[in-house]
Order: structure tokens, then C-alpha cells, then sequence
């Protein structure tokens, strides 16, 4: 199957075309239409997959169907994943499209000086990519004026298996209740332990679930 088919952009087009993406991978195919449509998911599929397109695709559909960012708000879309390494990574292939969708993206992670990514934050950004207990401290900084949930409607929990496992669960919970109750979720996991269903059943609204 085709790009076309997956409802990807001109704009996206041209950019998969460059990175010599011929065409979707198996998830991709099954899950970005039905993301697009709206529905919350529950991905099981490994890394290599093509697991972080299946979810930005529809992401930036998402976004740039709402209206723009005023001054005070904070972003549409939270990506939440377990380290600092897949923050970078989902931020690097985010990065290869916003610039032509005329987006902003912000990393947000632990183990490092927070200040830098406040100030950058505070310069407003559509997409947040984060590990949990860094964005609790974010929402907390500088009396919470730096970001806000207020707009978000588009969330993401990757890898939500070892952020299970790695006992971020807390702290998941705790952004995704301050969120707004309209919002679409999508999850992956590489794996789908019984301990996960009930967080599931928590957050995902109707879920489709797909596995490769
Ligand atoms: P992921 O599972 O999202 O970590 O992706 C694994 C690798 O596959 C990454 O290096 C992607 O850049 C690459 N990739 C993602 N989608 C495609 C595609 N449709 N065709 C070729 N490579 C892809």
C-alpha cells in the first residue's frame, strides 16, 4: 500500500520521498488510518517497526487541524516515552517535518539542566516529547507558567511497557488526569502484560487494538 493511502500530506510526501521511505511499513499501513480517523489505539509492535511514523503522521494531521497556539498556551500533542535515548530519537524523526509544517517540537528529559528546556518552552511548541517525571517537573516550574495541558487533545505513550516496568506509571497517570477528557490517546508496546490492561482500560477510550 501506498503513502496516499495513509492520508499523509503533499508536504509529508515529499519529505518521505527524501528520506527514501518507498512506502509504509505493516504498522504504518494498519494503524495510521486508524489513528487519522481519530479512534484511541493500542499498538503492539517492537522498535524497528516504523512504530514512531505510525504515530507522528497523524499527529501533525491532528494538530494542524486545530487552531493555532496563542501566547500562554502549551502544546497539542505529549509524546511520552521511557528514556532520554528514545526522546531524542522520536524528536530527531519529528524534527525532519516540522520545519516544512511549520511546527515546533521541544524535547524534555531528565539527567540533564533543566533551565535550557524552560527557556526553550516557554517560546511555545506544538509538540512535547518528554519522559514523564520531567514534564511533572515542568508543569511545576516557575509556578506553572512555563507549560500547561490545557490544549492538549493528541497523546502518545511509547514503549509503555518498560515505562510500566520502570515504574513511571505514577507519573503517567498524573499527566494523562490533567488532561482534557476529549483527548485522543495512542499507545505502544512492544508487549501487552495483564498488569497493563486496567492502565489501558484508565486512559484509552474505545481502543482499537492492532498487533503485528
Ligand atoms: P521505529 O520502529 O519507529 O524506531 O523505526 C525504525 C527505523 O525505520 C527508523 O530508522 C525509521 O527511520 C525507519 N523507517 C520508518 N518508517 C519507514 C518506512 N516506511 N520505510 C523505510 N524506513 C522506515
Amino acid at each position: 500500500r501506498a503513502w496516499a493511502q495513509c492520508g499523509v500530506s503533499k508536504k509529508e510526501m515529499e519529505i518521505l520521498k527524501k528520506l527514501a521511505y518507498e512506502k509504509p511499513t505493516p504498522i504504518q499501513t494498519q494503524t495510521i488510518p486508524a489513528i487519522m480517523s481519530g479512534r484511541d489505539i493500542i499498538g503492539i509492535a517492537k522498535t524497528g517497526s516504523g512504530k514512531t511514523l505510525a504515530f507522528l503522521l497523524p499527529m501533525f494531521r491532528h494538530i494542524l487541524d486545530q487552531p493555532p497556539l496563542e501566547e500562554t498556551d502549551g502544546p497539542i500533542a505529549i509524546i511520552m516515552s521511557p528514556t532520554r535515548e528514545l526522546c531524542l530519537q522520536i524528536g530527531k524523526e519529528c524534527k525532519r517535518f516540522t520545519k516544512a509544517l511549520n511546527l515546533r517540537v521541544v524535547t524534555v528529559y531528565g539527567g540533564t539542566g533543566i533551565s535550557e528546556q524552560i527557556a526553550e518552552l516557554k517560546r511555545g511548541a506544538e509538540i512535547i516529547v518528554c519522559t514523564p517525571g520531567r514534564m511533572i517537573d515542568m508543569l511545576a516550574a516557575n509556578n506553572g507558567r512555563v507549560t500547561n495541558l490545557r490544549r492538549v487533545t493528541y497523546i502518545v505513550l511509547d514503549e509503555a511497557d518498560r515505562m510500566f516496568d520502570m515504574g513511571f506509571e505514577p507519573q503517567v497517570m498524573r499527566i494523562i488526569d490533567n488532561t482534557r477528557p476529549d483527548r485522543q490517546t495512542v499507545m505502544f508496546s512492544a508487549t501487552f502484560p495483564r498488569q497493563m490492561e486496567a492502565l489501558a482500560r484508565r486512559i484509552l477510550n474505545k481502543p482499537i487494538e492492532i498487533t503485528v
